[in-house]
């Protein structure tokens, strides 16, 4: 499936080290699901100072499956109901060897 975000419309990818700027008050991110990863992608390229706190003991949010957090609703058989091309972030779109729906596992990887 050909991937959905035009070229003028995906986010930067991070291809050096971005210096952040010490002067600015230090943001804070609360969780490293989809969102916790988006948001503090965007404050590295914008050079902000944040902390990511995430209370579980890895990154997915919903999307691993048996997470400690005990939060995440992902059960055994969950497949998206978005395809990958509309779901995948802007700059890092899933494989193209995945299926147009992917499993929570793909998802998570
Ligand atoms: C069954 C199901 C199917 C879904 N299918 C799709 C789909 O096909 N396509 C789609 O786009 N979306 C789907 N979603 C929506 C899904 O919620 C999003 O894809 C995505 O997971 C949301 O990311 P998030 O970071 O906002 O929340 P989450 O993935 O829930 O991540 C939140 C993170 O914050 C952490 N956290 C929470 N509170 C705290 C705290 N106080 N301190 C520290 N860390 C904390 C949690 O541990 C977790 O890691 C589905 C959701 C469900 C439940």
């Amino acid at each position: 499936m050909p991937y959905l975000v035009k070229a003028k419309d995906r986010s930067a990818a991070v291809t050096a080290p971005v210096r952040s700027d010490g002067s600015l008050p230090r943001a804070c991110v609360i969780g490293a699901g989809s969102s916790g990863i988006a948001a503090a992608k965007a404050l590295y390229l914008a050079g902000i100072p944040f902390d990511c706190f995430e209370q579980g003991g890895a990154i997915g949010g919903n999307w691993l499956f048996q997470n400690p957090n005990g939060r995440s609703a992902c059960y055994e058989t969950l497949e998206i109901n978005t395809s990958c091309a509309r779901m995948a972030f802007s700059d890092f779109p899933m494989p193209s060897t995945y299926p147009a729906y992917a499993r929570h596992d793909q998802v998570q990887a």
